[in-house]
């Protein structure tokens, strides 16, 4: 069946590959960019997909395809999360390489940028598979990966123990540990405390700056967030805690809705009981989409890319959208926020918490020297606090939004770089 033009234009607007280098080509335009850069830049380095066999518990084979992309290692070793996602595409691991070269150049931690990914429903694997999956992926991948070259780390339906089974893994080849070879790890293998919280954090530290610049008061802003994963349950408990009221959180398969505002430890207890977020007392369903047009002040999208596009940008109503996701954003939706004059804190730098205290936890490994978590917690605050300042003075100085200015001030940084390095050979 062939398609209309209008759903074609819907899956031309949801590829973040196109998103990512469209993205890339408006700030290299500011920033007047030289040609030979623009074309390094808005290329990948190097990009591995693999095909690979797993004894399932049944006996039989399954074959799986995973990829793990490289964007630009000019700054230093690569670095970018692993997501297991039946919509995982190469176009997808592609773009959120890319869009780690940025978050790192734009919080100034000396890393490149890097993503992987495994096509697969995680949730219809037991922890067996899940776990011998993991541990061939990670083999296949372990002619990029290492301390020094490139570091992955939890990202959609990868967690902490993900991390741990692929340090294992790296650590058995080579016959020593390798501890610095993945962040995102259990404390007990060289994780770093405030790690589980960082990405969350960061989201919040943002949120605190963009409403004292919009002159707000946290007591006054409700919140919609959008995924009650890692990144959305824990924005929703810290942004609470400042004093914000949460109206509604959601899930895949939807969420809840209580326009007084849901007590989100409440809900975390709820949904580690229930296994669900449905029936939460006191609240009442709401859809995804729903969701993202809820009446609120401040929305943090913090699931999966593509969100908020050109159909539904026009029903958001908050003043505020704080990126917790990657790519949640497609660039006419953009547009249109840029012209009803919402406030979006980009992905790059919104959740570039995440990277920032894996960043303290590699140099924590490397050292073998670990920070208690008031210090990694004050030195994610006061990175996170200047790279928002200095975004946000671009921003007013150069007249764009803040995505172009967090765009052009990492994509600079990463032309600095690969200038000063030159063309090899
Ligand atoms: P997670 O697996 O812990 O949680 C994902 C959440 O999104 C879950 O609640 C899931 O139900 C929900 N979700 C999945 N598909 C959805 C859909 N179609 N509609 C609505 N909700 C859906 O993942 P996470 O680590 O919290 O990552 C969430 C986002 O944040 C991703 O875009 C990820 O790339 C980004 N991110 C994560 C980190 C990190 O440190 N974990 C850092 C930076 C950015």
């Amino acid at each position: 069946m062939s398609m209309s033009a209008t759903e074609l234009k819907q899956v031309v607007e949801a590829d973040e590959w196109r998103t990512a280098q469209s993205q890339f080509d408006d700030a290299a335009e500011i920033i007047k960019l030289e040609p030979w850069l623009r074309e390094v830049l808005r290329e990948v380095q190097r990009e591995f997909t693999c095909n690979f066999p797993v004894r399932m518990d049944d006996d039989h084979l399954r074959m799986f395809t995973g990829y793990r992309v490289q964007h630009n290692i000019n700054r230093g070793p690569a670095k970018g999360g692993i997501r297991y996602h039946p919509d995982v595409s190469l176009n997808e691991v592609k773009a959120l390489a890319m869009w780690m070269t940025w978050k790192c150049a734009v919080v100034n931690i000396p890393f490149g940028g890097a993503k992987g990914g495994i096509i697969v429903n995680p949730k219809g694997l037991s922890l067996n598979e899940l776990e011998h999956m993991t541990r061939r992926f990670a083999t296949e991948i372990s002619i990029l990966i290492g301390a020094d070259r490139d570091i992955p780390a939890p990202d959609v339906n990868t967690d902490g123990q993900t991390m741990a089974w692929i340090m294992d893994t790296l650590s058995m080849h080579l016959g020593y540990s390798v501890p610095a070879s993945v962040t995102g790890k259990p404390i007990e293998v060289g994780g770093s405390l405030g790690r589980i919280e960082a990405t969350g954090r960061g989201v919040t530290i943002c949120a605190m700056a963009a409403l004292e610049h919009l002159g707000r008061q946290p007591h006054q802003t409700r919140v919609a967030v959008q995924g009650f994963g890692n990144v959305g349950s824990i924005s929703a408990k810290l942004l609470e805690e400042a004093g914000c009221t949460v109206v509604a959180v959601s899930e895949d398969y939807g969420g809840i809705y209580n326009p007084l505002g849901l007590s989100i430890k409440r809900v975390l207890e709820y949904r580690a009981r229930e296994k669900t977020l449905n029936g939460f007392p006191g609240a009442q369903p709401i859809g995804n989409q729903e969701l993202l047009s809820v009446d609120c002040d401040l929305l943090v999208p913090a699931a999966i890319g593509n969100q908020l596009t050109s159909r539904n940008a026009r029903d958001v109503k908050a003043k505020l959208i704080v990126e917790g996701a990657n790519g949640p954003t497609t660039p006419e939706a953009d547009a249109i926020f840029r012209e009803r004059d919402i406030f979006v804190v980009p992905d790059i730098l919104a959740n570039a918490g995440g990277v920032t205290v894996s960043y303290f936890e590699w140099v924590q490994d490397l050292q073998s020297f670990f920070w208690s978590e008031h210090e990694v917690n004050q030195k994610l605050k006061a990175i996170l606090s200047r790279a928002f300042s200095e975004v946000l003075k671009t921003k007013l100085e150069k007249k764009l939004d803040m995505r172009m200015a967090a765009y052009c001030r990492a994509v600079s940084r990463v032309a600095g770089a690969t200038r000063e390095r030159g063309l090899y050979p």
